[in-house]
């Protein structure tokens, strides 16, 4: 009897499929020797451990992950560049490092292996979201330092697609290369793809009109109603994926065609979510702070490293068939909250809130000063040129609007002001929504 062929169906996706106990076991065997590895090479690792009296030993079971010691963002930055390494430099064959905000960055390494493991989860990333052999992926996210590019660059080649490495930036050539190139899916930022919507009327192109039927956005975080947004004025697909370099870079978890939450690839990186301020571990479906253990990587292993994002993992079996836990989309990093008047406030709140409003675009910022010792809110949020050029009263309206669904969703009064379009800057990377002008 022939069987049936699902050519969407790569094979690197088949760990995808496996009953639950089966994974535990490779979890399980992947933790010993990198637990192992990190306490024979990591000295900080060693010393952590040693501190607490454990030794490799002592980890008997995946139930032991919580009791050892975590690894944070600073470690990265006191260890710069190469002190968390733990493999020779003569079995590293590629180095990243992260745009730091203020002075060294952090750095990651790679041996042939683990640039193995990456292609690996990057192949079932795009299979996850029906990407295949004949897709034409236009590749946006930046070359370089930064891992996006090159992960997802690899990670096409494997899957068999035809890649184009055109990198960010350069709005008129990016349009001109999709349509010219009949490109199917692209990869970038969620708000740079916002731009190219915005732009592509202006420069004559007509999205709708071309082949680009998915998008992979990731990189920064971003909500449900953008995504609807993207996806009613760009008539595409959009798909989130997640990663950090500190783990693997992209695809350490992945929205399948359900749009439902992003499978974690949990054979590789094993997932926790832990109390924010107790550290304690949470149970499926509470909703924490991700923490991460890598399950293979060789350069640079990294146990328990806390994400900084909030999320709740979920056991609950998807429609497509993967046994998979899922993350909850990550609207939230607790680096990228702010305190306004004893109130924890996320942009992703005041992004939801905005997109309630119609009328409004989703380009905004948030302004943060303090005047006469009081912190004062300005959400900027851009209007169509309908409500821009209509009466006062429409724009009263919108306002008015906006006022009431950011107190809704924060409980907070914020001041609010209308701009006209174009007028936030546009990203061609990262957006920037926080601009925080208090004296420190
Ligand atoms: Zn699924």
């Amino acid at each position: 009897m022939k069987m049936p062929v699902n050519p969407r169906f790569h094979p690197a996706s088949a760990p995808d499929y496996l009953p639950r106990g089966q994974r535990q076991l490779l979890q399980w065997q992947r933790l010993q020797g990198m637990v192992q590895r990190a306490y024979d090479h990591v000295s900080l690792f060693r010393e952590r451990m040693q501190g607490l009296g454990m030794t490799p030993q002592d980890v008997r079971s995946l139930e032991d992950v919580p009791k050892l010691p975590c690894m944070l963002k600073k470690d990265l930055l006191e260890h710069y560049p190469y002190g968390l390494f733990a493999s020779p430099m003569k079995d590293i064959v590629r180095l990243h490092a992260s745009t730091g905000t203020t002075g060294k960055p952090i750095v990651v390494a790679y041996t042939q292996e683990d640039l193995q493991v990456w292609a690996n989860v990057m192949v079932r990333s795009f299979s996850a979201c029906g990407l295949h052999a004949g897709d034409i992926i236009q590749n946006a996210y930046g070359y370089g330092m930064f891992t996006g590019g090159l992960g997802a660059h690899y990670g096409a080649e494997a899957l068999g697609a035809t890649v184009i490495p055109i990198s960010g930036g350069n709005t008129q050539r990016q349009l001109m290369v999709m349509k010219d190139f009949g490109a199917t899916a692209i990869c970038c930022t969620p708000s740079y793809f916002l731009h190219l919507i915005e732009q592509a009327p202006e420069l004559g192109f007509n999205l709708r009109d071309l082949p680009l039927r998915t998008g992979v956005f990731g990189a920064e975080p971003w909500t449900e109603a953008m995504r609807q947004r993207i996806e009613a004025e760009s008539g595409i697909k959009a798909y989130d994926i997640y990663g950090l370099s500190e783990i693997i870079g992209p695809g350490v978890a992945m929205e399948c065609r359900c749009q439902a939450g992003a499978h974690i690839f949990e054979d590789w990186f094993y997932p926790e979510i832990i109390d924010l301020k107790t550290g304690q571990p949470l149970p499926d479906g509470e909703e924490g702070e991700l923490v991460l253990t890598t399950l293979g990587k060789q350069a640079m292993p990294m146990i328990r490293y806390r994400t900084r994002d909030i999320t709740a993992l979920t056991s609950e079996p998807c429609e497509c068939g993967r046994t998979l836990r899922r993350i909850q989309r990550i609207g939230r990093r607790s680096d990228d909250m702010f305190i306004i008047r004893g109130v924890n406030v996320y942009p992703s709140q005041i992004e939801t809130a905005l997109l309630r409003v119609e009328g409004t675009l989703p380009h905004y910022q948030i302004i943060l000063t303090r005047e006469k010792g009081l912190d004062e809110v300005e959400v900027q949020v851009e209007v169509t040129r309908e409500v821009f050029g209509d009466t006062v009263g429409a724009l009263q309206q919108v306002q008015r609007q906006l006022g009431k669904s950011i107190e809704t969703l924060t409980g907070l009064r914020f001041k609010t002001r209308l701009v006209q379009p174009q007028t936030i800057q546009r990203s061609e990377g990262k957006a920037k929504r926080v601009v925080d002008r208090r004296q420190m």
